[in-house]
């Protein structure tokens, strides 16, 4: 469970990012966070995993709080959010296994991943999770040779590996084609009704949101507009 309580963000040139967010989402939630341009949509999920510092309130994950967790704690919290991108955040010419590996770097000293000795368990698990979003064939090509929808599959996979409880997607269709966009928001949701990950997007499109969420969260300038089941979002919200 994530909580917000009492949440605001100030950014140093003075823009209030969110105001007073109060919110709670429970494990195995498909959350869509939607909101024109900077609505706060960012801020508020970069919020999460401490991306980003917020300026008052707590967030508390599990009943953890990570807005003060030392940096021992913080990489620890960490390791149970898995994190997806506009713009994938992949090693381009690392392979497609080299990047999900790094969703498993948390667990090792950096020493022995930088000579590349991964464990014979985290291979197993770095396959098993480009087997879930059907893109294992592509394991050994370098990252950069995938087109933008497979790269975001591989992003996916990265996440999973670090077999993640919650899972935050900051735009993840934004650079994608149509037809794309909808295989990595099916992977998504498909992983969250197996899996039971609890997951957050941010979208800008209101009918993307609508055709996956279970519940849609509306911002507007920092603000939280609408809260509610699917149903009852308008294209105010
Ligand atoms: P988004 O797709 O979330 O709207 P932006 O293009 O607004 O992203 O922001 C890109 C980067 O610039 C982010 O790192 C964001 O934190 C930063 N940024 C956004 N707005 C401002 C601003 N007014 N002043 C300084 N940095 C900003
Ligand atoms: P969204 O993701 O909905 O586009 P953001 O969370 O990126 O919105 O931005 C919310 C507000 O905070 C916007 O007014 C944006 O310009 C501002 N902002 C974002 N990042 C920064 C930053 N690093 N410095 C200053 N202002 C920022």
């Amino acid at each position: 469970m994530i909580e917000f309580k009492d949440v605001s963000k100030e950014y140093p040139n003075g823009t209030k990012g969110l105001k007073n967010i109060n919110l709670t989402i429970n494990q195995g939630e498909f959350v869509v966070i939607v909101g024109l341009s900077g609505a706060g949509k960012s801020t508020l999920l970069r919020s999460i995993n401490r991306l980003n510092d917020v300026s008052s309130g707590t967030i508390t994950i599990d009943g953890q709080n990570i807005t003060t967790a030392n940096s021992l704690k913080l990489r620890k919290m960490r390791l149970g959010i898995g994190m997806i991108f506009q713009n994938f955040n992949l090693v381009r010419r690392s392979t497609v296994l080299r990047n999900v590996l790094s969703g498993r770097v948390g667990y090792h000293s950096t020493l022995r991943t930088a000579f590349g000795l991964f464990p014979k368990k985290d291979v197993e698990l770095a396959l098993n999770a480009l087997g879930r979003v059907n893109i294992v064939d592509k394991a050994y090509h370098r990252a950069d040779q995938l087109s933008g929808g497979q790269q975001q599959r591989v992003s996916i996979a990265r996440a999973l590996a670090q077999e993640p409880k919650i899972i935050l997607a900051d735009e993840p269709v934004a650079s994608l084609d149509p037809l794309t966009t909808e295989q990595v928001m099916d992977d998504l949701k498909r992983i969250n009704e197996n899996d039971g990950i609890t997951t957050i997007v941010n979208l800008h499109f209101i009918d993307l949101a609508r055709k996956y969420a279970t519940r849609i969260i509306g911002l507007r300038q920092g603000e939280v507009v609408f809260d509610g089941p699917v149903e009852e979002a308008t294209d105010e919200a």
